[in-house]
């Protein structure tokens, strides 16, 4: 379907406006030119030219918005080193059907946290001139040490004057935001649980990047980095794992009080990447008569941790900060299942009202668009989905995406007639 001059209004059983209020029973959105208009109760007289779409037994809720993905990566368990082989165009291409596949799953918006060169950017005004795609805000090249983890994207800095540098022209490339990588990860010769950069290094990342306008996000997977970030004022920490090294052994997670109190403090955002690290690959082998015993030993360790931090998180009272994201790209976490990372929130324990505000409302904030997506209200844009059933409920009900709304073009999957 096209871009409909004409005022829609969506009808459904319930509607979610993305603030943790409860369901509004029976109400309508009307939307036109790219935004909402109103939200009304079902028996209010609409517009004489409006086109009524009765979605019935669904939840109406702000489209998601994914707060750490890497678009430009094709999740199909390639390495990093095997995708940065590839020329520029298929990596465009990857991103391309990765936005739709995401789109679809309900994600309006995302926001980009490494690609390498300018693809980042290149991407993100590619899709702002697709009708039916999210909204991307680039970090372009993640700051980082040489050999650094996603140091093939070529956003090398070494010292803090260089990363000042680096900061300043990933702003004149019109960047959305600075993305800052401040322990290892999956890249080879890089280790997760230790840190790459200094105290010193971070604030002069945070320092330009303020400077210019910009947020901050920083790669954390080191309980030490988190620690790090948070003291030198980054806006938001992704991934949280608290790893700490082992003299000659695997890293150890260990939760980190102390470092917790201080993101309390700070009011900094944490983007949970629940699904990413292998959920995927664990839901295959757990599906398959003749899984492989070692790797589902290691990841359901892995997802048991993973749990056990955003437990203990929510136990401190940091409910109000997080944010629930993918990390879809790398390795095996794929786009369009953003329903996966809701699913391991709930399991741990987080309300369903509060994981629909992480993955809305509160994500937008993070990402800086609070002012205009993340909730149903009239002036935000229109970025909305429907899935069948009660989402409140059942989280899991975000599998089944009924209709996406998105700068006027209706995405729909099932819309009943
Ligand atoms: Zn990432």
């Amino acid at each position: 379907m096209g871009t409909a001059p004409r005022p829609l209004a969506l009808r459904a059983a319930r509607i979610l406006t993305g603030d943790g209020e409860p369901a509004r029973p029976d109400a309508v959105v009307l939307v036109r030119g790219g935004a909402i208009e109103a939200v009304c109760a079902a028996a209010d007289p609409l517009p004489d030219d409006t086109v009524v779409l009765d979605l019935g037994d669904a939840t109406l809720l702000p489209g998601f918005v994914d707060a750490h993905a890497h678009l430009t990566l094709p999740a199909d368990r390639r390495g990093y080193e095997a995708v940065h082989e590839l020329p520029d165009p298929d990596l465009l291409a990857f991103g391309r059907a990765n936005a739709e596949r995401h789109l679809r799953c309900g994600v309006t918006t995302v926001r980009d946290n490494g690609a390498r060169g300018t693809l980042g950017v290149r991407l993100r005004d590619l899709l702002a001139g697709v009708p039916a795609a999210p909204r991307v805000l680039a970090a372009g090249r993640p700051l980082t040490p040489p050999g650094g983890h996603f140091h093939f994207c070529g956003g090398t800095a070494g010292t803090p004057a260089e990363i000042r540098d680096a900061v300043h022209r990933l702003a004149d490339e019109g960047v959305d935001h600075i993305k800052i990588i401040a322990s290892g990860g999956g890249t080879a010769g890089s280790r997760p649980e230790e840190c790459t950069y200094s105290g010193e290094h971070l604030r002069a990342a945070v320092g330009a990047a303020r400077a210019r306008g910009l947020r901050t996000a920083a790669h954390c997977r080191a309980a030490e980095s988190a620690r790090q970030a948070v003291a030198a004022g980054v806006d938001c920490l992704e991934h949280l794992d608290f790893l700490r090294p082992v003299a000659g052994g695997d890293p150890t997670v260990e939760y980190d009080a102390e470092t917790v109190r201080m993101i309390r403090d700070a009011g900094t955002y944490l983007s949970m990447t629940m699904q990413a690290g292998g959920y995927d690959t664990l839901l295959d082998q757990r599906g398959r008569p003749d899984p492989d015993e070692r790797v589902v030993a290691r990841l359901e360790r892995y997802f048991r941790d993973k749990l056990g931090v955003l437990r203990r998180l929510l136990d401190d009272g940091l409910g109000e900060r997080i944010v629930i994201s993918t990390d879809a790209g790398p390795a095996d976490t794929r786009f369009g299942r953003f329903h996966l990372g809701l699913a391991l929130a709930a399991e741990a324990g987080y309300p369903a009202a509060d994981v629909l505000r992480a993955a809305t409302s509160r994500a937008a904030e993070a990402c800086g668009l609070g002012a205009s997506t993340g909730r149903i209200t009239p002036g935000h844009a229109d970025d909305l989905e429907a899935v069948g059933g009660d989402l409140l409920a059942d989280v899991t009900r975000a599998a089944d995406v009924r209709l996406v709304l998105a700068r006027g073009t209706v995405v729909g999957t099932g819309i009943p007639a």
